[in-house]
């Protein structure tokens, strides 16, 4: 099967063909850790995952390298507040990120770098693009790329050197040769974290991680690199510019932008301040309805968030689990069917949608479609046609986007709520009985609680209530 792909780069819909035939070797960026994940970080974590399952489906092997910026002025502004040092922000975070992820059902990487494990690696390219004539170190240690050195800088992102000339402010370090350069190794501040490096005590600049590790990892030029649109420039117009320096080539054949989740009008993030945690909304609403909200639209597309659109994707995600559960009632343990034309039309239909620059809303056309004709083979009593569709949604279509496969846990997720409300309406009670000086029912509702592990906290907003 053909895979096609919109390329950032070329800016056309290409081939999808991989370096070495039968294998993908590729880079997404990850988070950097200094806050638990949100639904706009989880978009390209749930995106790639279901395109590597997609890729493995139709028969490559795929290698997936995400790192983690575990070194950042976030970060270290996060550990001053906490009053601990920067790497038990990192740890937290990254242990935090592998449970969100696992919620969500996104598989690990093959390999997970955190930039602070590279850093000799780091010191010793930057070392080489100095010799080469592209970077420069200034009197106070920092080093810069200097992005003039380049001819095409520009070519991912279509910006041109004129025209961020113009755009570029007043440049407040003095350091700097010109506007246009990025850092590459940051002097430390007293206080800062700092590794040795020739120049100065310092840390690396972001750029210059993702080049190095994927390097490292992956090769000098691997197939598909990954990431949010908001990272075409600058971030991965400077790997290119690094890795153009470096080697004489960009890092990757291909490279796939997601759209950004919108929140009326701006970009979901921390700094906007509008952002919707991944557990929350897992917590909410479900594993699958946050996955199918996010794969409803095409990838590049941008996405209007909203609860009622959480909302919307978990109704139709029972609509499935509905089918699933109406067809397992009546065969708990069902075989794998004889494939036929039918099976494979449908299975075609689905697998061309995805290599078709991975549409995913047309692809999930087709599952709704055999969900409908699930339900009605159970409605005219053909069961072998029934055992047809429910293998295709179970273990054929969900595997591949990463869906449908927690048994039905929407049904699990009400008897969790309704537990939530049986418990909030005991507390209730006991507030009345507080307040009637009632005490020893109060204290009964407390006890009998109790035994069962949930275990009441009175604070000055109301009480509430932990599962011990
Ligand atoms: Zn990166």
């Amino acid at each position: 099967m053909k895979v096609y792909v919109y390329d950032t780069l070329r800016k056309e819909k290409v081939e999808f063909e991989p370096i070495e035939p039968g294998s993908v070797r590729m880079y997404v960026c990850g988070p950097t850790v200094y806050n638990y994940i949100h639904v706009g970080n989880a978009r390209p974590m749930v995106v790639f995952d279901a395109f590597r399952r997609f890729l493995e489906y139709v028969g490559y092997k795929v290698t997936l390298v995400q790192n983690f910026t575990d070194i950042d002025d976030k970060i270290i502004n996060e550990a001053r507040e906490w009053g601990v040092d920067w790497k038990t922000v990192a740890d937290t975070f990254i242990a935090e990120y592998f449970h969100d992820a696992h919620t969500l059902g996104v598989r690990a990487a093959n390999f997970h770098p955190r930039t602070t494990d590279f850093v000799p690696e780091i010191v010793e390219a930057i070392e080489r693009m100095i010799q080469k004539g592209f970077a420069y170190p200034t009197a106070n240690g920092d080093v810069y790329f200097s992005v003039r050195k380049l001819e095409n800088y520009g070519m991912l992102s279509g910006k041109r050197i004129e025209d961020l000339i113009a755009g570029a402010r007043v440049e407040v370090s003095e350091h700097k040769k010109d506007p246009l350069d990025f850092v590459l190794w940051k002097s430390g501040k007293p206080q800062e974290p700092v590794w040795d490096s020739p120049w100065c005590k310092g840390r690396p600049g972001w750029h210059i991680e993702c080049s190095v590790m994927s390097q490292k990892l992956l090769g000098e030029m691997f197939d598909l690199h990954g990431g949010g649109e908001d990272l075409i420039f600058p971030h991965h117009e400077d790997e290119i510019a690094q890795s153009i320096a470096l080697t004489g080539k960009p890092p990757a054949k291909y490279w796939m932008h997601n759209g950004m989740i919108i929140v009326r009008g701006d970009k979901m993030s921390k700094s906007v301040g509008n952002i919707f945690l991944v557990r929350e909304a897992v917590g909410r609403y479900g594993k699958d309805a946050v996955k199918l909200f996010l794969l409803s639209k095409h990838y590049r597309s941008p996405i209007e968030f909203s609860e009622e659109a959480l909302e919307d994707n978990k109704r139709a995600v029972n609509r499935v689990y509905g089918a699933l559960r109406r067809f397992n009632d009546k065969y708990p343990y069902p075989l794998v069917p004889k494939v036929d034309a039918e099976i494979r039309d449908y299975e075609t239909r689905f697998l061309e949608a995805l290599s078709d620059d991975f549409n995913t809303p047309q692809a999930l056309a087709v599952l709704f479609e055999v969900v409908k004709e699930l339900n009605r083979s159970m409605d005219e009593g053909s069961d072998e046609r029934a055992l047809k569709m429910y293998h295709l949604i179970k273990r054929v279509f969900g595997p591949i986007l990463g869906l449908f496969d927690t048994g039905y846990e929407t049904e699990q997720k009400a008897s969790v709520e309704s537990v939530d409300k049986l418990i909030t309406s005991l507390i209730d009670l006991r507030s009345e009985f507080r307040k009637n000086k009632q005490y020893d029912i109060a204290d009964k509702i407390r006890n009998a609680l109790s035994e069962a592990n949930i275990v009441l906290i009175d604070t000055p907003e109301g009480t509430k209530y932990e599962w011990r």
